[in-house]
C-alpha cells in the first residue's frame, strides 16, 4: 500500500495519512484529499511506510495537483521549523505562505497591465521635456521612480497622464511590462556605475564576500545616509557572480519602488522579482514561480517573501532589520527577520542584517560576537543632521507648533528647500471633548478614543473601524461646547496652511495614501519639488531619500515616551533616528527639531549626541537587570471572548494544564490585555517566560495540544512566540 502524509490547512496541529495509488506522488506536491465532507488541498510532506491509523480507516487521496514537487525539501524544512517554533499547524503555515492562486484549484487570474520604460525612454531625461508639459514630466518621473508601474497607478494620476502615456507609447518610450512585472534581461543596456566606495563600505563588502558560501550572520550597522544600500548592491553582485540567487527583504511596500529601480539599473541583465502584499494574485503567483524555478535571480520582497522557494539561494539581506513589520501580527505570528537567520543557517549561506538602530536582540548578538559586526560610522554627503529639542515649557506652541519650528520652516521656504513635520497620529484630533461635563468620544466597542476626522466630519475608531457623524451637542449633557483635544496630521496641516497660505503642503498618512499607488505619485511630486512642506506619519520615516528636505520637526514625541511596554524606548529611539535621517540627505546638512516637555529625558540626550552604542548598552543593562528580553524568552497566550471572564477562565484552565507538564518555564497570572476591549471583544493574556529558547519551545509544543483540548470553546485563543506587542 502506498501512503502519503499530508499537511492540511485545518486548526489541528497534526498531519493526515492517506492512501495514494498514483506512483508519481512525491514529497512537496500538492494533492486533493477528502476531509470529512470536504475536498481539501494539501501538501505531501512524507511518504511513510506505516501509518498509526488503522488500515481500514485510511481514505484514498483524490488526485495529485502537480506533476513535479512544488516545494523542495529545503523549502519544507524551513516551513517545518516555522511550524514548530511558532507552534502553528504545518498545514496552515504552508497554505499561508503559498500564493493564493496556488491554494486554489481554479485557473490562474490575469495579471494587471503594467508598463515600463524602453531603452529610448530610459535615456530620456526630465530636462528634455518642456516645462509646460507637466503631465508628461509627471509621468516620466513616475516611470523613472520604479521599474514597472502598474496601470492603476497611471490611471490614478489623472486623465492628462493617460494621454501622456499614449504619447510615450507612440514615440516608443514606454512598453507593456512583460511577465507581470518580472524584470527581464535587457541586453543592450549597460549597468549603471555605482559611486566610488568609501573605505568603510569596501571593508563591509569584503567581509560579506568572504562569508559567501557558508553560514554567517553579519550585522551591518550604519547610520542613516552612510550608504548601506551600496553595500547591499555590491554584496548582491558578488553573490550573482557565484551563480547564486539573492533574497532581499524590506519592511514595507512603500520602500520597494525606489530599491527596485536602483537594482534594475545596476543589474540590467538579471531577472528581478518583487513580491509584496499589494500585488494582484496572478502577478504574485507568476513572480513566485519565477523565483522557484530559478529564473528570477534577485527576489525583493516584504516579510512573507522569506518563504519564497529559491533553489540557488546564496545570500539573504534584511534591510531595516529592527522594523516591527517583519513580525506578522496575527494568525501565524512569525518573524521574517528571525526566520531569515534560520533559513541562512539551514542553507549554509550568509545573511546580512542592516540597520542604523539594530534591534536590541540583534545588537546583543553582535556584542557577544555571535554575529559579525560591520560598521559604517560616517555619512556620505552632508554631515549628520543637527538634532535639538524645543523646550515646550519655555515656548508654548500655538496649534501644536512652536515658534522655533515655524521660523525654521519659513527659512526653508525662503530658500526653496523642503520641510517635514512628523506626527504619529492621523486624523484631526485624537479625541473630542465636552467642555462642560468632560465627556470624551470613546469607542463603544474598544478601549480607545474615537478620533476626530474633520474632513469627512466623522468620529472614527482606528482599531475597529467604527465611524459616526460628529455630534452637534454633547451626548451626555447636551452642551454644544465640544472641542477637539490634541493634534493629528489634519490639524497640523490646517495650522500650517494658516501660517503659510502660499506654501504647497502635502499630507501623507494612511488616509491620503490608501489608494493603490497613491504614494508612488506623491513621491514623484516631492522629487519634482512641487511640495514645500510634508506633514505625515510613520510612512515618512522609512528609508526615503528626499534630497531637498532639510528640516524635520517632530511634534508630540512625548506621547510615545511613557508607556508600559518595555520596548517603547527602543522603538521611539529607532523611529526618531529614522525620521531625523530624512533631513539633509543632499548637499546641505539638515536640522531636526523635537518639540518636548522633557528635553532632559535620557532618550533625547542620547538622540542629540546620536550615540546608539551607548544608548543600546544602557538599555541592555536595564533589560538584564529587570529580566526582560533578550535575556529571557517569552511567549504570550492571547485569549478573547464576549466577556472578560470567559477569556480569563480559558487562561486559568491553560495554567492548570501547564501544571501537569514538567518544565522550568515561568508562567505568569492571566491578566487583561493592555487594550482590553477591541471590536466588541474582551481580551486577556498570559505570559510564559524561559531562560532558554529550547526549554520554551519544548514546553509550548507539549502545551499546545492541551490547549486545543480545553473545554471552554467560547474563547478564541492564539500563541505568540517572541511577542512584540502586549
Ligand atoms: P542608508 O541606507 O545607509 O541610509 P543610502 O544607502 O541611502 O544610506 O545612501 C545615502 C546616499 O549616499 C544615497 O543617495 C547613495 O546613492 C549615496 N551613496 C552611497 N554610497 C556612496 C558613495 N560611496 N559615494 C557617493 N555617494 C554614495
Ligand atoms: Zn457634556
Ligand atoms: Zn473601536
Amino acid at each position: 500500500m502506498n501512503l502519503i502524509r499530508v499537511a492540511l490547512d485545518v486548526p489541528v496541529a497534526r498531519l493526515f495519512d492517506y492512501r495514494c495509488d498514483d506512483a508519481a506522488a512525491q514529497i512537496g506536491m500538492r494533492v486533493l484529499v477528502p476531509f470529512g465532507r470536504q475536498k481539501l488541498m494539501g501538501i505531501i510532506v512524507a511518504k511513510p511506510d506505516l501509518s498509526e491509523a488503522p488500515e481500514a480507516k485510511l481514505k484514498r487521496a483524490y488526485a495529485l495537483v502537480d506533476n513535479s514537487p512544488l516545494l523542495g525539501r529545503a523549502d519544507l524544512r524551513l516551513l517545518e521549523f516555522a511550524a514548530e517554533y511558532y507552534v502553528h499547524p504545518l498545514g496552515s503555515v504552508v497554505m499561508a505562505t503559498l500564493p493564493a492562486v496556488l491554494r486554489r484549484v481554479r485557473s490562474r487570474e490575469q495579471a494587471p497591465a503594467a508598463y515600463e520604460l524602453t531603452a529610448a525612454g530610459s535615456a530620456a531625461s526630465l530636462e528634455s521635456l518642456p516645462p509646460r508639459a507637466r503631465s508628461q514630466r509627471k509621468l516620466l518621473a513616475l516611470l523613472q521612480s520604479s521599474v514597472v508601474v502598474e496601470h492603476s497607478a497611471i490611471t490614478a494620476a489623472g486623465a492628462a497622464t493617460r494621454t501622456a502615456l499614449k504619447t510615450f507609447i507612440a514615440q516608443g518610450w514606454v512598453q507593456a511590462a512583460a511577465l507581470g512585472g518580472i524584470v527581464q534581461p535587457k541586453e543592450a543596456v549597460t549597468p549603471a556605475a555605482g559611486p566610488r566606495l568609501t573605505g568603510e563600505q569596501s571593508a563591509a563588502i569584503a567581509a560579506i564576500q568572504e562569508a559567501l558560501g557558508s553560514y554567517q550572520t553579519l550585522l551591518l550597522w550604519g547610520i542613516t545616509g552612510s550608504g548601506k544600500t551600496e553595500v547591499y548592491l555590491h554584496a548582491i553582485a558578488s553573490a550573482l557572480a557565484r551563480n547564486a540567487q539573492v533574497l532581499l527583504l524590506v519592511p514595507e511596500i512603500a520602500l520597494t519602488p525606489q530599491l527596485e529601480s536602483l537594482i534594475a539599473a545596476r543589474f540590467p541583465g538579471v531577472p528581478l522579482a518583487t513580491l509584496h502584499s499589494g500585488l494582484a494574485d496572478g502577478a504574485r503567483a507568476e513572480r513566485w514561480q519565477a523565483a522557484r524555478s530559478g529564473h528570477a535571480r534577485i527576489v525583493l520582497g516584504t516579510r512573507l517573501s522569506v518563504f519564497t522557494p529559491l533553489p540557488d539561494l546564496g545570500l539573504i539581506i534584511v534591510d531595516e532589520e529592527h522594523d516591527s513589520s517583519f513580525k506578522q501580527g496575527e494568525g501565524f505570528r512569525y518573524s521574517a527577520r528571525d526566520l531569515a537567520v534560520v533559513r541562512a543557517r539551514q542553507r549554509g549561506v550568509p545573511v546580512v542584517l542592516g540597520s542604523a538602530t539594530p534591534a536590541l536582540e540583534t545588537y546583543r548578538n553582535a556584542i557577544d560576537q555571535r554575529y559579525r559586526l560591520l560598521t559604517l560610522k560616517s555619512r556620505i554627503q552632508a554631515g549628520l543632521p543637527m538634532i535639538s529639542c524645543v523646550d515646550l515649557r519655555q515656548q508654548r506652541p500655538s496649534d501644536g507648533l512652536a515658534g522655533e519650528l515655524i521660523a525654521g520652516i519659513a527659512k526653508r521656504i525662503a530658500r526653496g528647500e523642503q520641510s517635514m513635520v512628523f506626527i504619529n497620529r492621523r486624523g484631526y484630533a485624537p479625541v473630542l471633548m465636552c467642555g462642560s461635563c468632560g465627556w470624551m468620544s470613546d469607542c463603544q466597542r474598544c478601549s480607545a478614543r474615537l478620533v476626530l476626522h474633520l474632513r469627512d466630519r466623522q468620529l472614527r475608531c482606528h482599531h475597529c473601524g467604527h465611524a459616526s457623524a460628529v455630534p452637534r451637542a454633547c451626548p451626555s449633557c447636551g452642551d454644544t461646547d465640544l472641542a477637539p483635544v490634541g493634534q493629528g496630521t489634519q490639524r497640523i496641516e490646517a495650522a500650517l496652511s494658516a501660517r503659510f497660505p502660499t506654501a504647497r503642503i502635502m499630507r501623507i498618512d494612511r488616509d491620503t495614501t490608501q489608494r493603490k499607488d497613491a504614494w508612488q505619485n506623491m513621491r514623484a511630486r516631492i522629487h519634482e519639488r512641487e511640495i514645500d512642506i510634508l506633514v505625515g506619519t510613520q510612512i515618512l520615516a522609512k528609508g526615503h531619500d528626499f534630497p531637498h528636505l532639510n528640516l524635520v520637526g517632530v511634534v508630540n514625541a512625548d506621547s510615545m515616551l511613557y508607556s508600559n511596554d518595555f520596548r517603547a524606548t527602543e522603538s521611539l529611539y529607532a523611529l526618531l533616528t529614522q525620521v531625523a535621517g530624512r533631513a539633509g540627505r543632499g548637499a546641505i546638512p539638515g536640522e531636526v527639531l523635537i518639540q518636548t516637555q522633557f528635553p532632559d529625558h535620557p532618550l533625547y540626550t542620547a538622540l542629540r549626541s546620536q550615540d546608539y552604542d551607548s544608548f543600546a548598552r544602557a538599555q541592555l543593562a536595564e533589560r538584564r537587570q529587570a529580566g526582560f528580553p533578550p535575556y529571557v524568552y517569552q511567549a504570550l497566550l492571547r485569549a478573547e471572548a464576549r466577556g472578560l471572564d470567559t477569556a480569563l477562565e480559558f487562561l486559568a484552565q491553560a495554567v492548570r494544564a501547564a501544571y501537569d507538564l514538567e518544565s522550568g518555564v515561568t508562567i505568569y497570572e492571566p491578566v487583561p490585555a493592555n487594550m482590553m476591549r477591541k471590536a466588541g471583544r474582551e481580551r486577556a493574556q498570559l505570559l510564559v517566560q524561559s531562560r532558554t529558547r529550547a526549554e520554551l519551545r519544548t514546553f509550548l509544543n507539549a502545551w499546545q495540544p492541551l490547549l486545543t483540548g480545553t473545554k471552554s470553546t467560547a474563547a478564541r485563543w492564539s500563541l505568540d512566540v517572541d511577542p512584540l506587542d502586549f
